[in-house]
């Protein structure tokens, strides 16, 4: 019998994560939920009973994930390779969109909703097999139609390199730190360039990941009622989450490289 493929979510505890998890594990994946308080995500992953409450084979696990701390994650990615577990999948979904705004705000956003994700997706690459999908759950809000036309063609620029998106980044908080990145054409808001930096980091991968037999995408669950998008959201979570275990679950011939909702490819 052929063993079951494992999918990491992270920030599972709650939200479009939780919902992330239940349906994988209908689906009949092993369901790793990580949550930063592994109390809560050990709630979270019993509030979801045996089988996610449907037809898998056995219980969604909880283990601590904090993406913002590096130690955390790579103490996470020894715990998979000390049990020799591949992922299957790896749900990117766990992020903040922290009130106010001023430098410090704008890195703790940033360390969590981009170099977070990345920081995941480096350290559980040994551990994707051929057949891979990597989800990126990303936001509209990260569309560079809001961007300055000139910046706008940074993160575009088809020279730009790992190295040059963290310089970019970096420049956007330095530049809110000196009041300058108005001028320099940034939006307000730390979320958005968050997302619109997970965004590019799809599109920088994507090619390179082609070779190994691993898809990965950005994937906008729309506007979610969640903690994060409120109770005048008009989608429930289960439809948010629909979308992206669509691309958890794509076949390694499947699109890659893409900003999709609901399984279809958006403008970046
Ligand atoms: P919630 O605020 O409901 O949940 C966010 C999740 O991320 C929580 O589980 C939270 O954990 C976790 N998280 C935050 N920081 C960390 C961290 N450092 N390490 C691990 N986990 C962390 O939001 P949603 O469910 O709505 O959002 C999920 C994703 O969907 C996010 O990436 C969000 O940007 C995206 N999205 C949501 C939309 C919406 O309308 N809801 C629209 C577009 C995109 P904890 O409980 O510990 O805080």
């Amino acid at each position: 019998m052929q063993a079951r493929e494992c999918a990491v979510v992270t920030g599972g505890n709650r939200g479009i994560g939780l919902e992330t998890c239940r349906q994988l594990a209908r689906r009949g994946l092993r369901v790793i939920l990580t949550g930063r308080d592994l109390t809560q995500a050990q709630q979270a992953a019993a509030s979801l009973g045996a089988n996610g409450g449907g037809g898998g084979s056995g219980p969604v696990e909880a283990w601590p994930l904090d993406v913002g701390d590096a130690t955390s994650v790579a103490a996470f990615a020894a715990r998979l390779e000390a049990e020799r577990t591949p992922v299957h999948a790896l749900i990117n979904n766990a992020g903040v969109s922290l009130h106010g705004f001023d430098a410090d705000r704008v890195a703790a956003t940033l360390n969590v909703n981009y170099f977070g994700a990345v920081r995941v997706t480096e350290a559980l690459l040994p551990l994707i097999p051929r057949g891979g999908r990597i989800v990126m759950v990303s936001s509209g809000m990260g569309e560079l139609s809001g961007f300055a036309p000139a910046l706008r063609a940074r993160f575009l620029d088809s020279a730009l390199d790992r190295p040059g998106l963290d310089g970019l980044v970096a420049s956007f908080i330095d530049d809110v730190r000196h009041q300058q990145h108005e001028r320099h054409g940034w939006p307000s808001s730390a979320y958005r360039v968050s997302k619109a930096a997970l965004n590019t980091i799809v599109r920088l991968l994507a090619p390179a990941l082609v070779a190994r037999g691993i898809v990965v995408n950005a994937v906008c669950p729309g506007w979610v009622r969640t903690d994060m998008g409120g109770s005048g959201a008009p989608r429930p979570v289960e439809e948010g989450a629909a979308g992206v275990v669509w691309a958890a679950m794509l076949p390694a011939d499947g699109p890659t490289g893409l900003f999709l909702r609901d399984g279809r490819a958006i403008p970046w």
